[in-house]
Order: C-alpha cells, then sequence, then structure tokens
C-alpha cells in the first residue's frame, strides 16, 4: 500500500493512461479523484475503481470548472498529495492543413489546462505533494503532423522546470512522464478494428527498439513511482516510458 491516506486527482482519469492510473493508484490505498468532459464515461471509470473514487465533469480548458473541480476534490478529500495532470487530446494535421482552431485547442487543452490545473491545485496540494504531468516522446521527435502537440508538449516540460524550483521550497515536486505510443483510445481509427490494431502494433514495434507498443500500464508504475515516497529526492525531471524509442539512433 504504497499510497495509503494519499489523495489524488487525476485529469482526464476517465480513460486510457489516466483510468489505469486510478486503478494503481486505489490498489495502492489512495482515495482518487478523476476529471473528464463526459459524465457517462465518468460515472462507467468510478464504477469501476470503487468507493474510493470520486467523478468531477470539468474541462480542463474552462479554468473556472477546472477550479471548481480542485476544489470539490480537495473538500471531499481534505488536501490533496498527488496531482497527475494527465487531460489531453491529440493533434495531427500537416502543418498546411492545420486550421488556427485546431492548433489553438490542443495548446489550450495540453498546455495552457496543464497549467491553470496545476495553478488550481497549489492552495489544496499539502507541503510534500508530487505533481506529475504528462508529456510525451513526440516533443522530442519531430513525427510529421505534429506541430501543435509537439510544442504542447514541449511546453510541458519546460513549465515542469520552472513549477519544480518553485515548489520546492514546500517539498513540493514535479516531474513528467513522456509516453510512448502506449494503447489507448487516443488513437481512436487506428485502433477500431482488429486488422487496424494489428497493423498499427506492427507499426510502432517496427520503430521501437523493445519491438511492441507501450500499454497504459506501463505509464500508470511509472506515474505511480514519480507519486510515491520512492521517489523522494526526483526534482524537475522527465522520464520517458517510451520502449526505448528516445534512446535509439
Ligand atoms: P484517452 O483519449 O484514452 O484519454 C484522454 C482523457 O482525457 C479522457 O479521460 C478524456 O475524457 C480526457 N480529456 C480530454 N480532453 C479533456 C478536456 N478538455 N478536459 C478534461 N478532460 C479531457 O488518451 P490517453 O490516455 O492516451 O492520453 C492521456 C495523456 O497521455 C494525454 O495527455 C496524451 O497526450 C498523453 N500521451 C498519450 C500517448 C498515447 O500513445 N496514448 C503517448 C504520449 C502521450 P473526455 O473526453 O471525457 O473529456
Amino acid at each position: 500500500m504504497r499510497l495509503a491516506n494519499k489523495t489524488a486527482l487525476i485529469t482526464g482519469g476517465s480513460s486510457g493512461i489516466g483510468l489505469a492510473t486510478a486503478r494503481r493508484f486505489v490498489a495502492e490505498g489512495a482515495k482518487v479523484a478523476i476529471t473528464g468532459r463526459d459524465a457517462g464515461r465518468l460515472e462507467a471509470a468510478v464504477r469501476d475503481l470503487g468507493p474510493n473514487a470520486q467523478a468531477l465533469v470539468a474541462d480542463v480548458t474552462d479554468i473556472a470548472a477546472t477550479e471548481a473541480a480542485v476544489a470539490r476534490a480537495a473538500e471531499r478529500f481534505g488536501k490533496l498529495d498527488i496531482l497527475f495532470a494527465n487531460a489531453g487530446i491529440p493533434g495531427a494535421t500537416p502543418a498546411g492543413a492545420t486550421k488556427p482552431e485546431v492548433f489553438e485547442q490542443v495548446i489550450r487543452t495540453n498546455l495552457t489546462g496543464v497549467f491553470f490545473t496545476v495553478q488550481a491545485a497549489l492552495q489544496h496540494l499539502n507541503d510534500g505533494a508530487s505533481i506529475i504531468l504528462n508529456g510525451s516522446v513526440i516533443s522530442v521527435l519531430g513525427n510529421p503532423g505534429y506541430s501543435a502537440y509537439a510544442a504542447s508538449k514541449a511546453g510541458v516540460r519546460a513549465m515542469a522546470r520552472v513549477l519544480a524550483s518553485e515548489l520546492s521550497p514546500r517539498g513540493i515536486r514535479v516531474n513528467v512522464v513522456s509516453p510512448g505510443a502506449t494503447r489507448t483510445p487516443i488513437w481512436g481509427a487506428a485502433l477500431a478494428t482488429p486488422d487496424a490494431e494489428r497493423a498499427f502494433e506492427a507499426r510502432i514495434a517496427a520503430t521501437t527498439p523493445l519491438g511492441h507498443i507501450g500499454e497504459p500500464e506501463n505509464i500508470a508504475s511509472t506515474v505511480l513511482f514519480l507519486a510515491s515516497d520512492e521517489a523522494a529526492h526526483i526534482q524537475g525531471q522527465e522520464l520517458f516510458v517510451d520502449g526505448g524509442v528516445t534512446s535509439s539512433p
């Protein structure tokens, strides 16, 4: 029970990496609030997670709604010990075809949303808390089509270092987990049919030194580590969980 008596807030906790992390946190003894935009998906997730989970409908692009959700989690649980700012959307269009509203929505969700989630949480976090931000290998790879997404995630990394400096006096740690391709609904059509999934897996396997796609649980176990006291001296770092993609030539 590495998170006994701990409380956590996970944005985007109704699916994929966020939900897998919520499962690990609850299994390790934490009380967990999860956010998302879709109430039905959140309720389903909470039924799955059990009585130590709470669902809060909140869009991270809505600063007031984010503040309200964080305040409600703190009201129910008391102070927060862990924040996983995880909510994010993809965005893959070639630069010439990227509409302003698409670019802005990716930045508003993946970067602005992360910042204002952290800001909203500051007054509710215990000293010694752990903040984990969700980055991405895309921020260092230069894959075609990902200008907005890569910029948003590179911003997350840069922001984490600043937040780590600012929050160190309170003993609050701020780190980034940066997944490689991971099997979640974010991939949409690429996983929509068994044939599409096999083709996608083969493509990822061919470009991943460890030879397979990541699973949400791979990321969840890393977030659990960063959230726990075992990572007590890790501050301002980015941990890639990508099967070796960013370390290969
Ligand atoms: P999913 O699509 O499975 O989950 C995304 C979650 O974020 C959902 O719970 C979704 O709920 C929520 N969400 C999306 N937009 C908002 C919003 N505006 N406000 C609140 N919640 C929101 O994707 P993943 O689990 O794969 O993605 C989680 C994070 O991991 C993202 O930041 C993503 O960029 C990052 N990542 C994922 C990789 C992958 O290969 N899967 C690789 C690298 C990084 P709802 O739609 O109901 O709002």
